[in-house]
């Protein structure tokens, strides 16, 4: 049997082990754990990497989210559109700040907000457009900003998983007014914890996004604002510092991967492989498929009582290969926003039963990608022949 984790750390920390352990012990042996130059180091670094003037490093992608919106006195009466297939945080920081999510519907092929939907979901109280990379790969910021500027709209790019993707030669979180990363471990850049950054070429949010994340505070002592207390350790911030020059050709690797994924899964007739825009660099944080035959559909339902997405997990799993559903549940769906008038959403619904991530980190080895596109064609066929039995 295979053993093909769906993600695997450990193997990125054994290649730069050495140079990791050296600068954390320099952290644990300086007696300085908060702050410090390692720390303004970083955010200089990062902000040269995306190519903005501004970078503020929090504690997660959660609270830049929430720090963007707050800097925007974003608040209760406003609206703020975004996409219902996404990881929580990205509404849930609009419902923290008392504004009300709208979402609008997914483009099946990409799995990003589908902008021609955008306009019609745009009223008097619509602030801001939260648009999410997902799964790596950046939507077409070109159409989208034009929008945004005809209704005086501000961007928030949600880059949590597409540190590194850019859209016509720009990296994201220098497109929108501002972008908000996530360090969390599984990351195409991650931390050893958690760890965010905001950035922005407008001095004034950068300014406030600063106070907001050190307690309101704007000289020591003297409080304007209700804050957060929100920091990126310095053990992080010398970890990512060590980590971000690797980050382009870790995102190479991942790019590869793609490619042969799409080559030899386009041929299987039940796979949709995901579909990257002309402009679009994905780093593709996960590599995602949709699993999609109507045919196969019914029959694997009738002997199986699940989709045929769940089955061909089922299919992997005893073959020893790790896959995961992101993600099951769209977010206009969750109880929690149950209360929200909301316009049915038919391509996130249906797509949330088809969609499969198969596993994708730089340290995939060739080998264990065959293994898995095998074992995706094997079973495949399995289902042809459930269909002549
Ligand atoms: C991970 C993630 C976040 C939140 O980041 P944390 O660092 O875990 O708080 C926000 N949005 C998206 C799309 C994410 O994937």
């Amino acid at each position: 049997m295979a053993n093909i984790p769906f993600l695997d750390l450990t193997q990125q920390y054994k290649i730069i082990s050495p140079e990791l352990n050296a600068r954390v012990l320099e952290v644990l042996g300086s007696g300085s754990y908060i702050g410090g130059c390692m720390v303004d180091d970083f955010e200089q670094q990062f902000a040269d990497y995306i190519d903005v003037s501004h970078c503020i490093s929090c504690n997660s992608g959660t609270d830049a989210l929430f720090l963007a919106l707050r800097s925007l006195n974003i608040g209760p009466g406003d609206r703020v559109i975004t996409t219902p297939f996404s990881f929580f945080a990205t509404t849930e920081v609009i419902s923290a700040v008392g504004a009300t999510p709208v979402f609008i519907d997914i483009d099946s092929q990409t799995f990003n907000l589908d902008i021609e939907q955008l306009e019609a979901a745009i009223t008097e109280k619509t602030k801001a457009i939260i648009p999410v990379h997902l799964f790596g790969q950046p939507l077409d910021m070109t159409r989208l900003m034009t929008i945004a500027r005809q209704h005086n709209l501000i961007v928030i790019e949600d880059c949590a998983q597409a540190t590194g993707a850019e859209w016509e030669g720009q990296k994201v979180g220098s497109i929108g007014d501002m972008g908000c990363f996530s360090f969390f471990p599984t990351k195409n850049l991650g931390a050893f914890g958690d760890g965010g950054a905001v950035t922005t070429n407008n001095r004034a949010i950068a300014e406030r996004v600063r106070i907001l994340k050190n307690h309101g505070q704007s000289a020591k002592y003297h409080y304007e604002h209700i804050g957060i207390n929100s920091r990126l350790d310095t053990i992080q911030a010398a970890i990512l510092q060590i980590k971000l020059p690797y980050l382009d050709s870790w995102n190479q690797q991942r790019r590869d991967l793609a490619a042969r994924y799409h080559q030899f899964l386009s041929r299987i007739t039940a796979i949709v492989p995901p579909r990257e825009l002309a402009g679009s660099k994905s780093v593709w944080n996960q590599y995602t498929i949709r699993l999609k035959s109507q045919e196969v559909e019914t029959q694997v339902k009738s002997c199986f009582s699940n989709s045929l997405r769940d089955w061909v997990s089922l299919q992997l799993k005893n073959k020893g290969i790790g896959s995961m559903i992101y993600y099951p549940t769209p977010l206009h769906l969750q109880s929690v926003y149950k209360s929200l008038a909301h316009p049915q959403l038919p391509v996130v619904e249906q797509v949330c039963h088809q969609v499969l991530s198969l596993p994708m980190f730089p340290e995939l080895s060739i080998l264990q990608q065959d293994q898995v596109i095998s074992a995706l064609n094997d079973c495949l066929p399995v289902c042809q022949d459930l269909i002549a039995g």
